[in-house]
């Protein structure tokens, strides 16, 4: 999928750090970023590439960039077709980067920059992985905040991973972590779990996520709850066992039950009431029935998704630095 524009000549080396920033609609915060990134990455390491993603911006987030392009030669353009979601842009961003590591940081200084440097410290210790943690979310809503901590732990009894909580998608991947990452085929892209499951143990920074300052976030209650459904249904198949042990001890139960009612029938002889056991009974296990076929739809939903083999994101044009941009850099 990889697109190598004519601009870039194939005698370029890689650069060493590939910073990887999805956008969507981050006019507003696009200068503080770069002003801010750019001392700082350019203190740590004299050979990087910044990878932006346009993930479909709806504002002139592209212009923007295409502006800071004209002077900045380190910039690379990925402009997707639409919006694909962040999950399907990081990984654009990833396929596109040459860098021996790359950071994956958010366009809303969420991130703060300055870890950039520890991170690196400990990739060149050794260390192929280097996560970001959240020390606390005092940021986020406390219904949130709750939320979040009861998704983490259900998700981590219901699959056989190790999820590390409240990691972001702040993170440093050596190249052999990239690359595994970029194997793994499925669509429905759950970033953590990925990372998760390729393994290479990570090193965990703990960090205090500063609230968005400019623009808004993309992401409401609905695309979390989407996402968590994506985690849960794509790392564990918990759920779709669940019906069958619910199934059993319902069973079991009925037939105990049976056997009483033929008992006493037998003994007592019949009695017409019951009405009020059959609707409890039937009521009941409709709406487990209703309960486990959408379960089970949800997974069917997945295999379809996921046997469609349509590409995860569509790349309209990368646009790569042109030789004036380093000319006037170095002017
Ligand atoms: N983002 C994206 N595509 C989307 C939604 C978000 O590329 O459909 C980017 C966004 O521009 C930002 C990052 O993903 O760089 C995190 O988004 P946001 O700050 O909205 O999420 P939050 O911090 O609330 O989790
Ligand atoms: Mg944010």
């Amino acid at each position: 999928m990889t697109s190598e524009s004519p601009h870039r000549l194939s005698s370029d080396p890689a650069p060493q750090v590939s910073l990887v920033i999805p956008m969507y609609n981050e006019r507003d915060g696009l200068d503080h970023l770069f002003s801010t990134l750019l001392p700082i990455i350019g203190a740590a390491t004299e050979s990087f590439e910044i990878v932006v993603v346009n993930d479909g911006s709806s504002d002139d987030t592209l212009q923007r960039l295409l502006d800071w392009q004209s002077r900045l030669a380190q910039l690379r353009v990925i402009d997707l077709s639409r919006n694909f979601g962040k999950e399907a842009a990081l990984t654009a961003g990833l396929q596109h980067c040459r860098g021996a590591c790359a950071i994956t940081l958010d366009a809303d200084l969420q991130d703060p920059p300055e870890l950039i440097v520890e991170m690196l410290a400990r990739w060149r210790e050794g260390y192929e992985t280097v996560v970001a943690v959240h020390a606390e979310r005092s940021t986020d809503p406390y219904m949130q905040r709750q939320l979040s901590s009861g998704f983490y732990r259900l998700l981590n009894a219901v699959s056989e991973m190790r999820f590390v909580p409240h990691a972001g998608d702040f993170r440093l991947l050596d190249r052999c972590v990239i690359d595994a990452f970029l194997q793994l085929p499925e669509r429905t892209r759950f970033n953590k779990g990925l990372f998760a499951w390729i393994g290479f143990r990570p090193y965990l920074i703990k960090h205090h996520r500063p609230a968005r300052t400019r623009g808004k976030s993309a992401f409401n209650f609905r695309r979390l709850l989407h996402l968590a459904t994506d985690g849960i249904t794509s790392f564990s198949l918990f759920p779709l066992r669940l019906w069958m042990y619910v199934g059993t001890v319902i069973a079991g139960l009925a037939f105990v039950y049976g056997s009483f009612i033929v008992l006493r029938t037998i003994v007592l002889g019949s009695d017409v009431p019951g009405y009020a056991s059959i609707i409890v009974a039937v009521m009941f296990l409709g709406g487990i029935n209703l309960f486990s076929i959408g379960v089970l739809g949800a997974y069917v939903g997945r295999i379809f998704l996921e046997s469609k083999q349509r590409p995860l994101y569509v790349v309209r044009r990368a646009h790569e630095p042109s030789a004036t941009a380093a000319a006037n850099e170095s002017r």
